[in-house]
């Protein structure tokens, strides 16, 4: 009897016969969660979590990074928006390129993103995240960090004002509210 409701269970769950059933232990698959986040409103729940949560790394850049400090600080309060100021980047959900990114300092700054967990996302601040700026073809900073990080927003100016980082941030959760993830996000493809 046991073993016949672990059965039903597993077949709920969409787990493939043949697979180890441990009795009382519900286990599933990447392909079942995904089929849970189409039939269900959790996916809304999972987006109204991470767009509330967004914990962005304090790596300030060029001027552009003095502009995220001020943004991250009481007048602009992005606290209240669930946008936090982290050091970490085991525990930060957003990364701001805050201006150019010299030679020297560019793998420091892979390492970071690198170890940052997904999902993740990328902003880009300031002329010179963008195109260059000022420092267009310079010999000493890194260009068209377009192609190397997944930019989600860009920020123009010269430098961006923190209020224009907030509205940044607010362009930033109207995508993770579109977002649906996939199977391959929970393990196997
Ligand atoms: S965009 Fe302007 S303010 Fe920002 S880092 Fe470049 S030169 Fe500085």
């Amino acid at each position: 009897m046991v073993n016949e409701m672990n059965t039903n269970t597993n077949n709920d769950a969409g787990k493939p016969s043949g697979e180890l059933e441990i009795p009382g232990v519900i286990t599933t698959n990447s392909n079942a969660i995904s089929e849970f986040l189409k039939k269900t409103k959790v996916q809304d729940i999972i987006n109204w979590g991470r767009k509330n949560s967004l914990w962005f790394m304090t790596q300030p850049m060029g001027c552009c990074g003095v502009e995220m400090i001020a943004t991250g600080c009481a007048h602009y309060d992005t606290d209240r928006f669930g946008i936090i100021p982290r050091n970490s980047p085991r525990q930060a959900d957003v990364m701001i390129i805050s201006g150019y990114v010299t030679k020297k300092y560019f793998p420091a700054l892979k390492k970071v993103y690198e170890q940052m967990p997904s999902p993740k996302w990328v902003i880009a601040m300031g002329d010179c995240a963008i195109s260059g700026g000022p420092f267009y073809e310079s010999y000493s900073t890194v260009q068209n960090i377009d192609e190397i990080f997944p930019i989600d927003v860009y920020i123009p100016g010269c430098p961006p004002r923190p209020e224009a980082l907030i509205q940044g941030f607010v362009e930033l959760q109207k995508k993770i509210t579109a977002k649906k993830d996939n199977a391959a996000m929970y393990g196997e493809a």
